[in-house]
């Protein structure tokens, strides 16, 4: 486990009797300890002793004879088995794993940046680092100007709220992506009210308007904005997403590769979407080894929009905990094909225990969480 102040990332390294290895990672909200059992549980049970080729066996057993309902813990620790599995399926290969799953769409993917606003909910200081990510060469961002807001905004909130997003605005111009994070804070009307303040602003999605399983709303929500509506970080299992697209509620599906069972499971996902005529903009809070298995899969999936990336801007030292971190060109803002067989990254152990645990998390609903500081309430009770 690698300790960043508001984020954990747990990474595992599978070895094979060829003495092949095979890195996997997730970034947990919060439940750190909860995941690292699971993976230790699950792992005993299925991983050691299989043959990792066989994918869809290892997330059968998880999903399936596991007899419980497969949630964010479960399809989390499965993630961490199955992108160390491909990682080796592409070193015994020969292959970068994008070449395993339908080859090349496209030849570089588009990202957009997050954690960059770490400072006062300020027009003029959030405008001032949002100049800072379009001269790193990205072309688009995202950004939650709502503060600590749960159900419900004061008109004092929703003015100040919409003249930082103006200052985005006014910082990027009228091309540049601007994606709304709304992480589920509001009840519908609430929702409501936000995408009309909204609209000359011009965002490019909606993200979590309302609670993630909060079906009705999202009904209420659609009808009532034409701006296009994103979720899905927080749905960790497909069956989850069948009442949201049947409804015809979403526009853009983010689920996160590292809850919902891997680079298979994604691709299951990207292959039965696709029948909705919806795009994919994978969720990634992830560092390099979990960036990378998003970004392989981002390279191969037809239906993909863009790809979420944190390193450029918070704890960017995270890239240096592997060799071959997947990179942003500042020529273009897009991630660069990555070449190598398997995940093209390699553990740089020392630059791991140079950062151990911290027990920090994000509390998204106290007052200064964009400044991703140090949060942690953790205390050992035994
Ligand atoms: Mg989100």
């Amino acid at each position: 486990m690698v300790g960043a102040p508001w984020r954990e990332l747990t990474i595992i390294q599978v070895t094979t009797d060829e003495g092949i290895t095979g890195l996997g990672e997730v970034r947990m909200v919060n439940k750190t300890e909860t995941l690292v059992a699971a993976i230790g549980e699950l792992g005993n049970r299925y991983l050691i002793g299989m043959d990792p080729f066989d994918l869809n066996k290892l997330a059968w057993n998880i999903q399936f004879a596991e007899y419980g309902i497969p949630g964010e813990v479960g399809q989390s620790a499965l993630a961490a088995f199955d992108i160390a599995c491909w990682d080796i399926i592409g070193k015994k290969t020969n292959q970068p794993v994008w070449k395993l799953l339908g080859g090349k769409f496209r030849d570089k993917v588009p990202a957009y940046a997050n954690g960059w606003y770490q400072g006062d909910r300020d027009p003029k200081i959030i405008g001032d680092l949002a100049k800072k990510v379009k001269a790193r060469g990205y072309t688009g961002l995202k950004i939650d100007p709502f503060g600590a807001a749960s159900a419900e905004l004061s008109n004092e909130e929703r003015r100040r709220s919409v003249s930082v997003l103006e200052a985005v605005r006014e910082a990027v111009g009228e091309d540049f992506n601007i994606f709304l994070e709304m992480h589920g804070r509001f009840t519908a009307s609430s929702a409501m009210l936000v995408a009309k303040d909204v609209e000359h602003i011009n965002p490019g999605w909606l993200e979590e308007p309302v609670l993630p399983m909060d079906l009705h709303g999202m009904k209420t929500l659609r009808q009532n904005t034409h701006l296009p509506i994103a979720t899905g970080e927080r749905i960790h299992h497909s069956q989850e997403l069948i009442p949201f697209l049947e409804a015809g509620v979403i526009d853009i599906i983010q689920i996160d590769l590292t809850h919902h069972a891997g680079i298979t499971g994604m691709q299951k996902l990207a292959g039965w979407s696709d029948a909705y005529n919806v795009v994919l903009a994978p969720h990634n809070v992830c560092g390099p080894i979990g960036t990378a298995a998003a970004l392989h899969f981002s390279v191969a999936a037809p239906n993909l929009k863009v790809l979420e990336h944190f390193n450029d801007f918070a704890d960017p030292w995270v890239s240096e905990i592997v060799t071959g971190a997947p990179y942003v060109d500042p020529a273009d803002g897009c991630f660069e094909l990555p070449t190598a067989p398997g995940l093209g990254v390699e553990l740089n152990r020392e630059v791991c225990e140079a950062h151990p645990r911290t027990f920090g998390r994000l509390d998204l609903f106290s007052e200064g969480w964009e400044k991703r500081t140090f949060v942690s309430n953790y205390e050992k009770k035994s």
